[in-house]
């Protein structure tokens, strides 16, 4: 999409710092992580949403993740974890379909916070989710 922020980078229009790309992904930094070494995993092919995304693409970043991203974020930072983050319409800054994945490391204090008063009890939300009977 011409308008796109992160299709603008896919094509070298803005710069990013892309630590791994192929025909159909690449992964940079996010320019305001969350600890050393956060970076995005995007497709070349513009798509909103995981809801949106065709199954081979997501299985393919899904590999490259698990076979090259962590174990190079591993080996060269020594991260302790990674938390992976995926947001989709209300959250989502950018709608191009981006997969965040968050090193971390002890003490990093990284979290995703809540308002507690928004809480249902979790039986109500159990008999909202459950399979129909
Ligand atoms: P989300 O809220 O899940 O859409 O996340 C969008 C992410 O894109 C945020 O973490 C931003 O810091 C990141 N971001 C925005 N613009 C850029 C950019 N030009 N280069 C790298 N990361 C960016």
């Amino acid at each position: 999409m011409n308008d796109c922020l992160f299709c603008k980078i896919i094509k070298g229009e803005i710069p990013a710092s892309t630590i791994y790309e192929d025909d159909v992904m690449i992964v940079f930094l996010d320019i305001n992580p969350l600890s050393n070494g956060h970076v995005l995993a995007i497709p070349k092919d513009h798509q909103r949403t995981l809801f949106d995304m065709d199954q081979k693409v997501l299985a393919h970043m899904l590999e490259v993740i698990k076979t090259i991203i962590f174990p190079r974020l591993q080996e060269r930072l020594s991260i302790e974890g990674l938390t992976i983050v995926q947001n989709n319409y209300y959250g989502q800054e950018v709608p191009h379909f981006h997969i965040h994945l968050v090193p971390r490391y002890q003490d990093d204090m990284v979290d995703i916070t809540r308002n507690t008063a928004l809480l249902e009890s979790t039986d109500l939300i159990f008999e909202k989710l459950k399979n129909n009977s």
